[in-house]
């Protein structure tokens, strides 16, 4: 192979094929955008209905090139997060999950939960199918302090995490990255870049092993 064909950067499945799904790739950037205020709420200049969730949310952009460049592990692609928990796509292969859908949540996030066992828990984890459980435990690290895998029988979609802007007289201000429940009155000030799933009706299928 010349040079010049090395330097041209291209997708490889066989790489592809060991990444997790959601992991974002170096060539997967922000493009270039504009922020203004429409209709009362934050907006693109040059908004399409792909910008916006099921819940009206503005979403951060980023370039679709899944296998082109390096898999930025500690990166989660803003879009294909989102698919995995509308979808319940397993976060790691990609495959539709279904019933079989399990979600694993660390040690941390399981301790977080909204009151007393069972009550509900929010995760910004997608899914995973029966297949990709064991592999996850061993090379996510937000699990390496102990996890627990759940199988849920209701949730839904119920918060988002992003940058939230404020109107000003002077124009847009980016306050701070935040989570909020979909429905706040700061809703249509975000610009989100993640949504979390609130697991309210689940059982315990394995506590991990604490490290
Ligand atoms: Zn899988």
């Amino acid at each position: 192979m010349s040079a010049r064909q090395q330097s041209v950067p291209a997708a490889n499945p066989a790489r592809w094929g060991v990444v997790p799904y959601i992991t974002a790739w170096s060539s997967e950037v922000t493009p270039p955008y504009g922020l203004v205020i429409r209709n009362g709420r934050l907006a693109y200049v040059d908004e399409s209905p792909y910008d916006r969730d099921q819940a009206g949310v503005l979403w951060a952009r980023m370039r679709i090139s899944p296998g082109v460049g390096r898999p930025q592990f500690k990166n989660v692609h803003y879009l294909r997060q989102r698919l995995a928990m509308r979808k319940l796509l397993c976060q790691v292969c990609g495959t539709p999950c279904g019933k079989d859908a399990v979600w694993m949540l660390s040690a941390q996030e399981y301790q977080n939960a909204e009151g007393p066992w069972p009550a509900p828990v929010l995760t910004a984890h997608p899914p995973l199918c029966p297949n990709c459980v064991e592999r996850s435990a061993r090379m996510c690290p937000h699990l390496k302090g102990g996890h627990v895998v759940l199988r849920a029988s209701r949730f839904a979609p119920a918060a988002v995490s992003g940058m939230l802007y404020e109107a000003t007289p002077a124009g847009l201000k980016q306050l701070e990255r935040a989570t909020i429940e979909y429905g706040d009155p700061w809703a249509p000030w975000m610009r989100a870049s993640q949504v979390h799933m609130r697991l309210e009706e689940y059982t315990v299928l394995a506590p991990g092993p604490l490290a």
